[in-house]
């Protein structure tokens, strides 16, 4: 089974990598697949989440990456994709991700959302609170990949 991994990895993190490591596990063929779009707190371009992504994330069989624009279920019929991976840290996450799970199923009721729980060890870990430690100058190593950090500090610097 082929899983599509949507998000928006502004930056990835640990907690990203993690999702990305068990789904393939678990499908076999997995793809990361980045939004093009997004609002406007977002800090990095597409090219920048993406060449983070793939910087951090060691290769392996049946693991892409790519970019994506549109709705997630129209991507999944046009690669034939039959389902959506997400991650659930805690219950906002929940409550946003059984919102969108079944505004999905009911745009395309053939593809199917499956979560993995964020292990112990990261499910605190988010995106923007990640961009926040890093505006003061914070200590990313427990947090996020080595390149993420470096192009972290080097955004902030030149802001
Ligand atoms: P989006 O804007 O689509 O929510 P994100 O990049 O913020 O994109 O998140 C993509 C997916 O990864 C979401 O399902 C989110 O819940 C999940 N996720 C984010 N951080 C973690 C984490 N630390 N552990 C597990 N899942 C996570």
């Amino acid at each position: 089974m082929h899983a599509l991994y949507p998000g928006s990895f502004d930056p990835a993190t640990f907690g990203h990598l993690e999702v990305i490591r068990r789904g393939l596990a678990v499908f076999g063929e997995l793809t990361v697949a980045v939004a093009r779009n997004l609002d406007k707190s977002a800090i990095f371009d597409l090219e920048e989440r993406l060449a983070m992504l793939r910087e951090s994330v060691p290769p392996a069989d049946g693991l892409h990456i790519v970019a994506f624009d549109g709705l997630v279920v129209d991507y999944c019929r046009e690669h034939r994709h039959s389902v959506i991976l997400r991650g659930l840290r805690n219950g906002s996450d929940l409550d946003y991700e059984y919102q969108m799970a079944n505004t999905n199923a009911e745009l395309a009721d053939d593809i199917e959302t499956v979560f993995l729980m964020a292990g112990a060890e990261h499910s605190h870990l988010s995106s923007s609170l990640i961009k926040e430690i890093a505006r003061f100058g914070g200590d990313l190593s427990a947090f996020v990949p080595e390149s993420v950090a470096a192009r972290l500090a080097e955004r902030l610097q030149t802001d």
